[in-house]
């Protein structure tokens, strides 16, 4: 069966990565822009890191015949530095128009700080002035609930900002109902220990159904794994989802949302049908 990771980091992960991943069914991927393991020092850092996700993963990822593309910002644990964040934001125009740019992402909260919410604020301004795509992702410490009401609070009070056009990621049992219920799509993030495991966002899809929702493996240099999106797959089968079902959620789903932006360039190798 074919599916999309609509959210994992592949300059982390290894050639070896792909291979599994294509022998898995995955056609495409979507890499948004994230904290690095170290605190980026200037804006030219982040240039490069563009470039890198604009133009050598995209071909890396084709070797394996998988489609890649990318949100761009910087993320919220840098945004304490505020004049550097101003800085990177500024020279986000020059790469949006590049093929494969979605939108803005993975912006949001870390640890829920003013300065963060500034360069939220600031990210989502840019986001609606550009017409572009938000891919936000949610805080993973204890204070998950505060930080996703405060990022669905902040997005509900511009008016400019359209809710079919954010995807809110690494919902849980908690915050998944909040950004449903206000029109957002949600993202489901699959890693071994923290976040969802594969049963539990089967749980949640049987409780809160299957539309504007999707999972993803968010794969990255720390402990996750990408062969997590096909797990997930596999245990909707088990659960008894059928093969539409599964195809619905793992792969129209999140081109779906995808579709939306101006710069998506994937031909899908099945057509997406209209929901
Ligand atoms: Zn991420």
């Amino acid at each position: 069966m074919y599916y999309v990771d609509p959210h994992v980091h592949m300059v982390s992960r290894i050639t070896d990565d792909y291979v599994r991943m294509a022998r898995a069914g995955c056609v495409a991927v979507v890499e948004p822009a994230f904290w690095a393991g170290f605190d980026r020092g200037s804006a030219g850092a982040f240039g490069d890191y563009f470039s890198q996700l604009t133009d050598t993963e995209p071909k890396r990822a084709a070797q394996f015949d998988i489609h890649h593309m990318c949100f761009l910002c910087i993320n919220a644990k840098e945004a304490e530095n505020v004049s550097l964040s101003r800085e990177v934001i500024s020279i986000i125009p020059e790469f949006l128009d590049r093929p494969g740019v979605l939108g803005i992402g993975e912006i949001g909260l870390n640890k829920n700080t003013k300065n963060e919410v500034t360069i939220f604020e600031e990210h989502v301004d840019l986001a609606a002035k550009t017409d572009e795509l938000i891919l936000v992702h949610t805080p993973h410490l204890q204070d998950k609930y505060k930080g996703t009401r405060m990022i669905l609070d902040i997005l509900q009070n511009d008016s400019r900002i359209k809710p079919e056009r954010v995807l809110i990621d690494h919902v849980e049992e908690h915050t998944v109902k909040h950004a449903l219920d206000a029109g957002f799509w949600v993202g489901m993030t699959l890693y071994p220990v923290t976040k969802c495991t594969p049963t539990r966002a089967v749980d949640i899809i049987e409780k809160y159904g299957d539309e504007r929702i999707m999972a993803n493996s968010a794969g990255d240099w720390g402990p996750s794994n990408p062969m997590n999106m096909p797990d997930f797959v596999r245990t909707l089968r088990t659960r008894g989802h059928d093969a539409i079902a599964r195809h619905k959620i793992a792969y129209e789903n999140p081109l779906r949302f995808m579709m939306q932006s101006k710069r998506f360039n994937f031909v899908p190798p099945i057509p997406v049908r209209s929901s």
